[in-house]
């Protein structure tokens, strides 16, 4: 048996170098399908790794097998690593993710998924030329806006419309281009933060406005906004409290109120709506929300909201209201800044598109669909999983069927919990956290919710074409523990 300093040094010995390992026929197999830079950097990374293994502890334990057979040993188990480090760096960083966690918009898993007509039209503006600025009719330049603008304003009763890259630059430019250098004001229970980086008094900076805060975080009156308006005053905001509810002694000033008050003063009255929608959600019991044609009716002279919230569309930001504040806007310089693609267009075209026919949007807008989709039907595809997965895990975790409640998200409708049905596992070997994270490894991933010590799937959000590889995947955490 050799001592342990000379075992290491044969085994470093025996260490293949980096033109060695290239040339096993695994890695020249590999060099056909990926820049030779990239295999060797990973067949260094993998040798480096391997002799500071031998030099720190000698840990590799290869005793049994005889010094002859050590070179053949160490190319064949390297050349497999560097083909999965390969692999692994070369995978996109942006994968699918099966989204389980119930919430339908969920910012952190990119929001609303598109309808297959979105999809369709992405692939046709992005894969050659479109009339993106161009008038087909006349051969002269046209405007991007027109793809979408007479679409809003035939679907909303708004005298003009505008898209932007999304609401937070729908909001910077119409507050920049209405209010810089002078007031706004809002009321203390709507300074709201969405999402960290989207702060109400922070975007106000931004834009060059002034805020002017009023009323308290509970209690905001329309007296407390008449007493503020001074010949300073530019514009009176209303912020949709998007992802909080302010619950008891609680009051805030109507958007109608607000209105007749910007009358009154010959002000107008902005609208930060947060989560567009355009239908009525009362009939599912989530009467909590009134729709954009509600704060349209309402009267205010500009409202602001996301494309890929409740719309069920691309990210955008869409500017609907009157017809001189928009032209106003559209002239900012600002603008250009923010200005939508044609992949964007493309996809919020055909979204709105959806919504000319109603029954259609609910059937083919994919955020629709899921808002719409009865406990039964979603208890039907849970039972599915279940009795796929009960006989293949039964010694792994305990799994069973659990009412749940899923979440609009995306910054709509904090307060509703839309009845729904979790696939729930609780493993009995590895630790909960330890599922979860194989399931975030799977391709595509699986995000679901850790309660106490169980795995809590929401089938709500998961598409019926994902459940079988759901199932795979979870088939397979099992394989992956032993
Ligand atoms: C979501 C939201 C925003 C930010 O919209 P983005 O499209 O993410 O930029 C701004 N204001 C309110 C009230 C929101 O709910």
């Amino acid at each position: 048996m050799m001592e342990k300093e000379n075992r290491a040094a044969a085994y470093l010995r025996h260490l293949p170098g980096v033109d060695e390992l290239l040339h096993t026929p695994s890695i020249a197999a590999f060099l056909n399908e990926y820049p030779r830079a990239i295999v060797v950097e990973a067949a260094r990374v993998v040798l480096e790794k391997q002799r500071a293994t031998i030099l720190s502890a000698g840990s590799i334990d290869l005793e049994t097998l005889p010094e002859s057979s050590l070179r053949s040993y160490f190319l064949q188990r390297l050349s497999q690593e560097v083909g999965q480090l390969v692999w692994r760096k070369n995978r996109p960083n942006l994968k699918k993710v099966i989204n389980a966690t119930g919430i339908i918009l969920h910012t952190n898993l990119g929001r609303a998924p598109l309808s297959k007509a979105a999809l369709e039209a992405v692939r046709m503006a992005g894969s050659g030329y479109c009339n993106l600025e161009l008038d087909l009719n006349t051969g002269r330049r046209g405007s991007r806006g027109d793809l979408v603008e007479g679409l809003l304003t035939r679907l909303v009763p708004v005298e003009a419309a505008l898209v932007v890259n999304n609401n937070a630059a729908a909001v910077l430019l119409a507050l920049n281009t209405c209010a810089r250098d002078k007031e706004v004001i809002v009321s203390r229970g709507q300074l709201v933060e969405i999402g960290g980086s989207f702060r109400m008094p922070e975007v106000m900076r931004q834009s060059g406005a002034i805020l002017r805060e009023v009323g308290a975080t509970n209690r905001t009156y329309l007296d407390d906004y008449r007493a503020a308006i001074t010949g300073q005053t530019a514009l009176l905001l209303h912020v949709h409290t998007s992802n909080y509810k302010i619950v008891g002694f609680a009051r805030e000033t109507s958007l109608e109120e607000l209105v007749s008050l910007g009358r009154e003063y010959h002000l107008p009255v902005m609208s930060d709506y947060g989560s567009g929608c355009f239908v009525d959600l009362a009939f599912l019991g989530l009467n909590t929300e009134i729709n954009v044609s509600g704060v349209v009716a309402a009267g205010v002279d500009v409202i602001t909201f996301s494309g890929d919230k409740l719309l069920g569309g691309p990210q955008a930001g869409i500017i609907l209201g009157k017809r001189d504040y928009l032209a106003k806007m559209k002239k900012n310089p600002l603008f250009r800044a923010i200005r939508s693609d044609k992949l964007t267009l493309a996809a919020l075209e055909a979204t709105l598109r959806l919504y000319s026919d109603l029954p259609e949007a609910w059937k083919e807008i994919p955020v629709l669909r899921m808002l719409q989709l009865k406990k039964e039907e979603i208890e039907e595809e849970a039972k599915k999983v279940i009795d796929a997965l009960k006989p293949t895990l039964k010694d792994y975790a305990r799994i069973s069927l659990e009412p749940t409640y899923a979440q609009v998200g995306g910054g709509a409708m904090p307060a509703t919990n839309i009845p729904s049905v979790a696939v729930v596992i609780q493993p009995f070997h590895i630790s909960v956290r330890e599922v979860a994270a194989r399931l975030r490894n799977k391709e595509p991933a699986i995000i679901g919710r850790i309660q106490e010590d169980s795995l809590w799937l929401d089938l709500r959000t998961v598409q019926k074409e994902e459940i079988d590889l759901l199932i795979e995947a979870l088939i397979e955490i099992q394989v992956d523990s032993l």
